[in-house]
């Protein structure tokens, strides 16, 4: 073994060492939100004390059986030792199609309008690389899941322009406020707020994508499967000039496996491979057959049993945190989808945050989300049932 290299300075030289490193403009953004949360809870935990983690909205369930089995087979199969491609295998393409046809009713090309992602995060980052150049103007939701507004914008010298989500409107944005964008992010059902588009909206939506061929809508889906009294409808019903996002990450309970999928526009669908040919080497093929196994569970768009115990578990768990927080008074926004619980506390936004922390409650500011979040809280119910108890009785006297 060579040690060379290890011994090569000592503390104090390493000490003295002027700092050279700068990092580029790029990431000259505050910290990831949810990192820090993250942070605080790892350091409640090694202080001794109970952490009840509503922040993240990774689930807790365990992902279905076959979806475990497809990946731990795969990895006997000799293709998995190799490069997997980066617009993502022809067999799982053909799974996502006949998924999309069964599910949605909207028929794709699996070589021109299918694109497999490393979950949906790096297609939503890498769409806008396609497309935006510097100065060129992104339209980001306000609340929005900050990837859009950071990967989407800021870090490829994007101009920001905030889409407000408005609560007396259900949180959809005033479409006819958008103006000569470049690229649009939309995402329904919606994270932080469990906000729905219905079909009129989705109408207006499609009109708007076709009267603007320049703008690329970026709809993202990844809770497309978190419905709880009726199904999501994907954005290619209503317009073939979007390009959708889907993940098996919240789909399965499998945020670690990191596989999702890009369908839509052929143009803007080429361009996505071209970039990941540039950046990544696609996802891993075991996690690629996890999602086509998930994807082939389905009859049409009857969702397999464990789809429909994911529903049920999330459902009943926000019903007893927003129980608990009607209770105490505070304002619920009424959905029927996502993990999530979106509340209002006004001006007791961070207060009320300092508050559950200190009875080991870690919840959501809302600012978090952007400016339009200020004033608002979210609670994410992917945590066991007996945490959920546990919740729900230390904040009763909040
Ligand atoms: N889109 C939204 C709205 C999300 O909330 C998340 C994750 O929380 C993602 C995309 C990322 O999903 P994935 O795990 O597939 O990257």
């Amino acid at each position: 073994m060579c040690l060379v290299g290890v011994f090569r300075y000592n503390s104090q030289q390493i000490k003295q060492m002027k700092p050279s490193f700068k990092p580029s403009d790029r990431l000259n953004l505050p910290a990831y939100p949810f990192a820090d949360l993250e942070r605080k809870a790892t350091a409640l935990k090694a202080s001794g004390k109970p952490v009840y983690n509503l922040s993240i909205g990774d689930p807790d369930l365990t992902p279905p059986r076959f979806v475990i089995e497809a990946a731990q087979k795969a990895l006997d199969d000799p293709r998995s030792h190799l490069y997997p491609s980066s617009r993502g295998d022809y067999d799982v393409r053909c799974s996502v199609v006949k998924w999309f046809e069964g599910r949605f009713g909207v028929k794709l090309d699996p070589d021109k309008q299918v694109c497999i992602t490393i979950g949906a995060k790096e297609g939503l980052a890498n769409i806008a690389r396609t497309v935006v150049n510097p100065g060129d103007t992104v339209a980001v939701p306000d609340p929005a899941y900050p990837v859009y507004g950071r990967a989407g914008c800021q870090m490829v010298d994007g101009k920001q322009v905030l889409l407000k989500l408005y609560p007396e409107h259900g949180f959809l944005p005033d479409l006819k406020s958008i103006e000569s964008v470049k690229l649009l992010y939309l995402n329904y059902p919606n994270n932080p707020t469990g906000a729905e588009a219905p079909d009129d909206f989705l109408v207006e939506l499609g009109k708007l994508a076709d009267a603007n061929p320049a703008m690329t809508l970026v709809y993202d889906m990844a809770y497309s499967e978190m419905c709880f009294d009726h199904p999501a409808r994907s954005i290619l019903e209503f317009t073939p000039n979007a390009i959708e996002l889907h993940s098996l990450s919240k789909m399965a309970c499998t945020t670690g496996y990191r596989v999702g999928f890009a369908v839509g526009n052929p143009d803007r669908i080429a361009a996505l491979i071209r970039i990941k040919e540039e950046i990544d080497s696609g996802a891993p093929l075991p996690f690629q057959l996890a999602l086509q196994a998930m994807l082939n569970a389905y009859r049409g768009d009857v969702p397999p049993q464990d789809i429909l115990y994911y529903r049920e578990v999330f459902s009943r768990r926000r019903k007893l945190i927003i129980e608990a927080l009607e209770k105490m008074g505070f304002d619920v926004f009424n959905s029927q989808a996502t993990f999530y619980v979106w509340f209002k506390v006004d001006d007791d936004e961070m207060p009320f945050i300092s508050r559950a922390l200190e009875k080991g409650v870690l919840f959501t500011p809302g600012s978090g989300f952007g400016p339009g979040g200020r004033g608002w809280v979210r609670a994410s119910v992917t945590v066991p049932d007996d945490v959920i108890a546990a919740v729900v009785s230390a904040i009763e006297d909040l």
